[in-house]
């Protein structure tokens, strides 16, 4: 009799026990994390929200926008059993919201029997903006004038802040830079490649809420035809190219195999750096005056040559030249161009010992196939002043330097940066508006 007490006492306190195992098991509430969490958003902004229990797992929630005295229920979610990890996306497009503030407010429980049954519960409030209104774009320079290669300028005012502003066609995007003046300049291109019925360039923006809106722009742009030039790639060109490419191949011993890998392969590597230089740019203009010409040189090759390679009488490869070839004398000095800071200086594939001058708004120099090159990146040069010396590093038969000009990764024509009329034109002056 005394043992079967003792049995049912000690099964009572098992009973409290774990009882109060259970019911302490899960004290804290879940956890909720809302993105973005603050600032503006737009009727198609992606809220993400994350919801977790480390506990016994989620029982329900309650999602609800609070606008003025507006309460808008927006969603109601019971979970099964065992749910720890809950991803949402919240669409605001159902409701509807004025312009303004906003209150998000969600409320998650958890399956836990703490607080007499009720489980642990979290409110949390996320104050964002609601904004619908796309960016107002006033154009204001005037004529736009771009020949096929080359290169044009707008500058517009906008009236609110932007994630994302610039110059669009088709794929192509080239980024609006904010002034000083606060309004936005934008260096763009008319690309050799681009057929003209594809070149109807738009200044885009989009605000910080995702409201985009597009913006013609008065222009006209010129057609122009580019050489056809061939190409003979000789055995005594390979024998003493070849060397120098080896580094820069896998395994490969067939000398016109690497030409092709250093012509295709290595050049498109080449062309992504290039691209990628092209967003490390200064957001003012470094540049001041006319490009200088590299003085008494002679033109070997011009911009936007289609080349056609032959090997022993057979074409093996095509690609397209993106600068200007100037030659005088071996070794020649080099001259920086223009004013701006050097953002390459070493050796880039096909380009050999390569230099790369930043001149703002995206606007490059490149030179390539150095003998020596005398700067370093991070340095500002002054227009004229000596980079180093021409020679015949990389792709190149016999020393010359290779000259490009790039807009936002894009080449363009060097001629127009040359020319003091053009660059008044359709580039300065539209600067000096601000
Ligand atoms: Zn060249």
């Amino acid at each position: 009799m005394k043992s079967i007490k003792k049995l049912f006492f000690l099964v009572i306190i098992v009973g409290i026990i774990s009882a109060g195992v259970f019911y302490f098991r899960d004290t804290k509430p879940p956890q909720i994390s809302l993105t973005p969490s603050s600032g503006p958003i737009s009727k198609k902004s992606k809220l993400l929200l994350a919801l977790n229990d480390e506990g016994v797992g989620l029982k329900n929630l309650q999602v609800m926008v609070v606008q003025g005295a507006n309460q808008l229920p927006l969603l109601k979610r019971d979970f099964p059993t065992q749910t720890r990890v809950v991803d949402l996306e919240l669409d605001l497009a159902s409701l509807k919201l004025e312009e303004g503030g906003i209150q998000i407010e969600v409320l998650a429980t958890d399956q836990s029997i703490y607080h007499f049954g009720k489980g642990n519960t979290v409110q949390q409030l996320f104050n964002l903006t609601y904004d619908t209104r796309p960016p107002v774009i006033s154009i204001l320079s005037k004529a736009h004038n771009l020949t096929k290669g080359g290169s044009g300028l707008v500058t517009f005012s906008l009236n609110e802040d932007v994630d994302k502003v610039g110059v669009q066609f088709g794929e192509h995007f080239f980024p609006a830079y904010l002034q000083d003046s606060g309004i936005y300049a934008c260096l763009f291109a008319y690309p050799y490649f681009v057929k003209s019925e594809d070149f109807v360039p738009r200044v885009v923006a989009q605000d910080l809420a995702g409201n985009e809106r597009q913006a013609g722009i008065y222009y006209r742009a010129n057609n122009k035809k580019f050489r056809q030039r061939k190409i003979n790639i000789s055995k005594s060109f390979l024998d003493q190219k070849i060397p120098e490419f080896e580094a820069l191949v896998p395994d490969m011993t067939d000398p016109l195999e690497i030409f092709l890998y250093v012509n295709r392969d290595v050049r498109t590597k080449n062309r992504a750096q290039i691209v990628e230089l092209g967003r490390k740019t200064s957001a003012t203009p470094l540049w001041e005056g006319t490009f200088l010409r590299q003085p008494q040189t002679a033109t070997l090759a011009q911009f936007a040559d289609y080349r056609t390679y032959y090997h022993e009488g057979k074409e093996i490869d095509k690609t397209v030249h993106l600068g200007q070839d100037l030659a005088s004398v071996a070794q020649a000095e080099i001259i920086a161009e223009n004013s701006g800071e050097v953002v390459w200086s070493e050796y880039l594939g096909i380009y050999g010992q390569c230099v790369v001058i930043d001149h703002g708004l995206g606007l490059q120099s490149l030179y390539a196939h150095m003998s020596q090159v005398s700067v370093q990146p991070g340095e500002m040069v002054t227009r004229g002043q000596v980079i180093g010396r021409s020679g015949a590093t990389g792709m190149a038969g016999g020393d010359h330097l290779h000259l490009g000009i790039i807009v936002s990764g894009v080449p363009v024509q060097p001629i127009e940066w040359w020319d003091k009329s053009w660059l008044e034109n359709n580039i300065d002056s539209k600067l000096k508006i601000n």
